[in-house]
């Protein structure tokens, strides 16, 4: 396995590679990976039954939570053929787990003594968990001036706590600089390899298949990106005959990948309008994907182009609803989550889409750690 920069290019070895570029680009995980239907291990829990596509096989895991193979639900009072992953159903809650696990046991097998992230947020409880249940030590570096409600469930996995006054940039600086083992999961190049998992499962759950639409959410696009490699992967190794198309939603109030991808779409003017509007501002109740800075952007849009898909960027009164009208169907998600089905609405109306069309909808967060916010939205 290399790591490759997304911006200079430059290569790295495994030893040689950090957690980033010495020009500050991202890393890319580079490798040959040969993956069939044949390769599936049935016997595996969760996700490791797909390990001959990862960097990390079954054997090399020492913590885990038997994660992944979340349940694909169809939605029969649903707008269209529509049919939810329920990520929200994870060990801690959300999709993050699918690069923690990665993250987390790709740095104890380098000897990492400690674990370092920067979340408040879903990633932040996510690694905490992990080494609550691999009792590795571990640091969250959280913005001062977070609510409390957030660090809850971090609290409760006893991680050591550092509140740092400042931005939430702030607090990735200082975790970086804190200690070996930084697990940033906006950086680590390990994560996108676990969040590949996704691409796998929706493959077999849709009978070795790729979905004909996918809408989910991205703040940085982790998500988003571990859906279309894991497919790439798939493609180049003849197990499905196309990519799905893949649609991907932001919060009008913090849309930078969506500007970025109408600009390349020659939209400039409409693009300029949501920045004037939204930024800031930047205040979104899709907290989990309020991300200024994205570093991967580029990629996501990139993506989103390859498949022939589009980015949206939604108000937070589609949110609103969107929170609404999923719990009326019996679905349960964080306002985050939730705006990916006020993506699916807006494509719905444009007709973008129509009621014969089969739409997977990422549900990537639980509600049920969003109750207060939920409350308010529900009235
Ligand atoms: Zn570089």
């Amino acid at each position: 396995m290399r790591f490759v920069c997304n911006r200079c290019k430059r290569e790295y070895s495994e030893e040689e590679a950090g957690w980033r570029c010495s020009c500050g680009g991202c890393l890319f995980a580079e490798r040959q990976v040969h993956f069939t239907k044949e390769d599936i291990r049935t016997e595996r829990p969760g996700m490791w039954r797909y390990d001959a596509a990862y960097p990390l096989k079954y054997e090399d895991i020492a913590v885990t939570y038997g994660e992944g193979l979340t349940p694909l639900v169809s939605c029969p009072s649903g707008p269209c053929r529509l049919r939810l992953k329920l990520d929200c159903l994870m060990p801690t809650g959300s999709f993050k787990d699918r690069g923690t696990v990665m993250v987390v046991n790709y740095l104890l097998k380098r000897g990492a003594a400690r674990i370092v992230e920067d979340s408040s947020g879903n990633a932040g409880a996510s690694v905490a968990g992990y080494c609550a249940l691999g009792r590795i030590p571990c640091d969250i570096f959280v913005p001062a001036g977070n609510s409390r409600g957030k660090l809850t469930q971090i609290r409760a996995y006893g991680a050591h706590i550092h509140p740092i006054t400042g931005s939430r940039e702030d607090a990735a600086r200082a975790a970086q600089e804190y200690a070996e083992g930084y697990a940033g999961h906006n950086w680590h190049p390990m994560f996108l390899e676990g969040t590949k998992s996704l691409a796998y499962e929706l493959w077999e759950q849709n009978h070795f298949k790729a979905p004909e639409n996918i809408v989910c959410v991205a703040g940085n696009g982790s998500q988003a990106l571990g859906i279309f490699y894991g497919f790439q992967v798939l493609l180049e190794n003849g197990q499905v005959e196309r990519l799905p198309r893949l649609f991907v939603v932001q919060a009008e109030n913090c849309s930078p990948i969506y500007r970025e991808f109408m600009r390349a779409a020659g939209e400039a003017a409409a693009a300029k309008t949501v920045a004037e509007a939204g930024e800031a501002a930047a205040k979104t109740m899709a907290e989990g994907i309020a991300l200024r800075s994205p570093n991967k952007g580029s990629e996501v849009v990139e993506a989103v182009q390859t498949t022939g898909g589009r980015v949206l960027a939604v108000s937070e009164e589609a949110i609103g609803q969107a929170v609404r009208e999923l719990g009326k169907m019996g679905f349960y998600a964080e306002p985050t989550s939730a705006a990916a089905y006020a993506g699916l609405l807006e494509l719905l109306r444009d007709r973008t889409l129509n009621e014969q069309s089969d739409v997977i909808l990422m549900i990537s967060g639980n509600g049920l750690k969003a109750g207060e916010e939920i409350g308010e939205v529900i009235g």
